[in-house]
């Protein structure tokens, strides 16, 4: 029988009510015929909870008990999924990680899924199960113990599954109901894409759109998974949500598909840095090692062997970073003149695969910006995406005439 993955977010699943609501959607395509896999995300709250009560507990953890915490609300709803299904005469079980087994890392809290072996629940299938229950966002590492995938993992699951087991679909139910051209918080004039290509969604995921864990979009791409976002919320209709695909399936499409934002950004320049050979490595080196997530970075024009660095963070990260750079001054691996930090700043970025074969968009996005009066700090380009770094005060407004000149409103 053809195979479905239908995973369920933490808000679909939030109580009883709800729980009950996704299994009804679970039994209409067990109607159909599919053997279907769910996998569930802990009730909304519970997983915030749970790290909570860790770090009361022991500010300094150990990382493997974190796991086995913090993994434990997805058991608790993949439990409670299974017997709603069992009440509505679905044949279903819940299965944890390990009894897949979902082999993963022993990165623990940040593990990454190495196999899933689908004999277990192949075998269950054969013999009548209808519904695997899986609770999503753990595994087993190769020393026995329990691991999670990092926040938002659940999604990671769900598409692993879908490779694994050839899945038809894997259709992730959150409380949106799709992927929009932007956030229609920000702008009234959002659209809801009906497909997105895998490429946009990765920039579009790890721009802050938050629908999708990155890894998940990084994996269906690898896989060639179907991926349909889709809100538990509303009607069942075959062609709900954004369905995340392969370019070649999108026919029509705008240049720019999304205007993306990162409102918590932070701007640092090393004045007077030699200029010579290794001093990249010399200073990112150690930014790297301190876990500092450096996004873009410029170098100037030298004068007289001098040169100014600079590079963006998230704003949380900006004490580790000078503390990174300060120990590698005292450690007389690099020298600067003065640290200049600027954290009130945002990120903005235009997304689209059409841009590969159109010119013209930076100097559109430039154009909008200066009419708007907002003044661009840092500039980075891919073959997909132009990003500007701005004063955040204008994060709003810049997002806005960006979705208005390149007419996202509109089905291009
Ligand atoms: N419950 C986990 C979290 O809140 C995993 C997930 O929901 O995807 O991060
Ligand atoms: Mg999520």
């Amino acid at each position: 029988m053809p195979v479905l993955v239908m995973k369920f977010g933490g808000t679909s699943v939030a109580n009883l009510d709800r729980i009950r609501r996704a299994a009804k959607r679970v039994g209409v395509e067990v109607a159909k015929g599919y053997d279907v896999i769910v996998i569930v995300s802990a009730m909304s709250g519970k997983t915030n909870e749970l790290v909570g009560w860790v770090g009361e507990t022991s500010p300094l953890y150990d990382a493997r008990e974190y796991d086995a915490v913090v993994s434990s609300g997805e058991n608790v709803t993949a439990g409670l999924m299974a017997l709603t299904l069992q009440q509505m005469d679905v044949p279903a079980r819940s299965w944890q990680g390990w009894q897949v087994p979902v082999r993963t890392t022993s990165a623990h809290s940040t593990a990454r899924i190495l196999d899933i072996s689908p004999d277990n629940l192949m075998a269950k299938f054969g013999e009548g199960m209808r519904v695997a229950v899986v609770a999503g966002f753990q595994g087993v590492s190769p020393e026995g113990r329990i691991t999670t995938l990092g926040r938002g993992g659940s999604d990671t699951t769900a598409v692993a599954f879908a490779a694994a087991l050839n899945a038809e679909r894997c259709d992730i139910y959150t409380d949106v109901d799709g992927v929009y051209t932007t956030d229609p918080r920000i702008s009234s004039k959002a659209r809801k894409l009906d497909r997105i290509a895998y490429e946009e969604m990765l920039e579009l995921a790890s721009l802050g759109a938050k629908v999708l864990q990155t890894r998940s979009v990084e994996l269906a791409m690898r896989y060639n998974v179907k991926l349909r976002v889709l809100s538990s919320f509303e009607e069942q209709s075959d062609d709900a949500g954004t369905l995340v695909c392969a370019e070649e399936e999108i026919m029509e499409s705008n240049v720019v598909t999304g205007i993306a934002y990162s409102r918590d950004e932070a701007k640092m320049t090393l004045l007077s840095v030699a200029d010579q050979p290794g001093i990249a490595a010399a200073i990112f080196g150690p930014l790297s090692e301190a876990g500092v997530n450096v996004d873009m970075i410029i170098q100037n024009i030298s004068e007289d062997g001098r040169t100014d660095m600079t590079f963006s963070c998230p704003t949380d990260q900006v004490a580790r970073a000078e503390k990174a750079l300060k120990d590698a001054v005292a450690a007389g691996n690099i020298d600067y003149g003065d640290l200049i930090i600027d954290g009130a700043v945002a990120k903005v970025s235009a997304v689209g695969i059409g841009m590969r074969s159109q010119s013209g968009v930076a100097a559109q996005m430039f154009r909008t910006l200066r009419d708007e009066g907002i003044n661009i700090k840092v500039i980075a380009t891919s073959e997909i995406k132009i990003s500007v770094l701005i004063d955040r005060k204008y994060m709003e407004l810049a997002v806005q005439a960006l979705h208005d000149t390149f007419e996202l409103d509109k089905v291009g």
